[in-house]
């Protein structure tokens, strides 16, 4: 295996701008990310799954604070508001003051959960992303959207609180499941199908090597999202425009998702399988050509991804679901459709005449 160099990405927020540092052995790289810490507690919130593996990576880099740790159980149920008390009991329990940092060590869910924390604790500590899942490396870990889920809907509660930094020691991921990795790989796709052609192209060049893991070209990928989104975020931090396009495939997604009770597709998949409903539609809507579509669908099947609506799902169904999202407004579909690789547009207004049909067509 040859060993991938360290990248560095800042996402340039103002006074909370952040480096993103991508590579591998970063976790155990104590003396890089212990600067980042500023007063003397840590709380480190992680999982049951993933505590095991890389807790004891990060420990000695925490000798002579006063730290401990919050420990999720497995799972997206988890990502709730009681546990938001717990991790703040326990920042209690530290007796944590304001210069306090809250480490993230886990996938998108420990990210949200602990992110969301460090929001509350004091009106909002410094926290640091240490993701370990290809997802939460390329999408979840950078941004600095955190939250929980409500009974009645997720990601419902919520602060947007940037990160003071991002570990993403490519290490971690020799242990994700291969599921978890491909649904990790369709954010990454997504980053090139909404605004950058050339990373689409060097995704197609380098589709076995990412599917064999190959070092390098994980490292090259992340970095090449990370730097998307980076720039996407950095011109609108909080969605007041363009940063919507990033929902590439996530309208049709969470109805499959929903459709599917959660336990059919992980979100990759459904944005797989999203994205490409999006690009069908975008050539019924005559605003891209058959091509495109194809050069898509090719690339997620190589990446390992679904692209077929899973059998038993109706395309009534699924598009009263659609109804829900929340970038609709008054009774109005609006979508992220595109013109082509690397050209995503909003589109409000989409006649659900049109979503029915390529939703039949993908059904039938
Ligand atoms: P996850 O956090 O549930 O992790 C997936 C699984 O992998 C879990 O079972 C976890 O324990 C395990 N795992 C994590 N790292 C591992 C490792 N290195 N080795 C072995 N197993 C490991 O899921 P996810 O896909 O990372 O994140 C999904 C969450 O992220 C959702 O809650 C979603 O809402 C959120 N999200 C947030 C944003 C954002 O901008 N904040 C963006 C996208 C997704
Ligand atoms: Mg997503």
């Amino acid at each position: 295996m040859n060993n991938p160099a360290l990248q560095t990405i800042t996402v340039a927020l103002g006074q909370r701008s952040y480096p993103v540092w991508i590579g591998s052995g970063l976790l155990a790289d104590h003396a890089r990310w212990r600067a980042m810490l500023r007063g003397r507690h840590a709380l480190v919130i992680s999982n049951t799954t993933v505590a095991p593996l890389y807790l004891p990576c990060i420990e000695a880099g925490l000798d002579g604070l006063k730290w401990s740790s919050f420990l999720l159980d497995d799972g997206e149920a988890h990502k709730s508001f009681a546990n938001v008390g717990r991790a703040l009991e326990a920042l209690g329990q530290l007796g944590a003051t304001r210069d306090a940092c809250v480490i993230a060590l886990g996938g998108g869910v420990v990210g949200d959960l602990a992110g969301f924390s460090a929001a509350c604790w004091m009106r909002g500590i410094d926290f640091i992303q240490m993701p370990t899942t290809l997802l939460a490396m390329v999408d979840s870990s950078v941004g600095g959207k955190t939250g929980v889920n409500l009974p009645v809907g997720k990601n419902l509660a919520g602060a947007f609180h940037q990160p003071r930094a991002v570990i993403a020691d490519i290490d971690t991921l020799a242990t994700l499941p291969e599921r978890e990795y491909h649904a990790g790989l369709a954010e990454v796709i997504k980053g090139a199908a909404i605004g950058d052609e050339p990373f689409f192209v060097w995704l197609e060049q380098h589709a076995d090597a990412l599917a064999a893991r190959d070092p390098a070209a994980v490292l090259e990928a992340i970095a090449r999202k990370v730097r998307y989104k980076a720039g996407v975020v950095a011109r609108d931090e909080t969605e007041q425009g363009k940063r919507a396009l990033l929902n590439l495939g996530h309208t049709f997604g969470h109805a499959l998702e929903t459709a599917g009770h959660y336990t059919t597709l992980l979100h990759g998949e459904g944005v797989a399988i999203g994205m490409r409903l999006a690009a069908q539609l975008s050539e019924r809507l005559g605003m891209s050509v058959a091509a495109d579509t194809s050069r898509l669908q090719r690339l997620l099947e190589k990446l390992g991804l679904p692209t077929a609506i899973p059998p038993g799902m109706e395309a009534q169904q699924l598009l009263a679901l659609m109804r829900l999202d929340k970038k609709n407004t008054a009774g109005v579909l609006r979508l992220i459709l595109w013109r082509g690789i690397g050209r995503a547009e909003i589109v409000a207004g989409v006649a659900e005449a049109d979503v029915l049909a390529v939703l039949q067509a993908a059904t039938g």
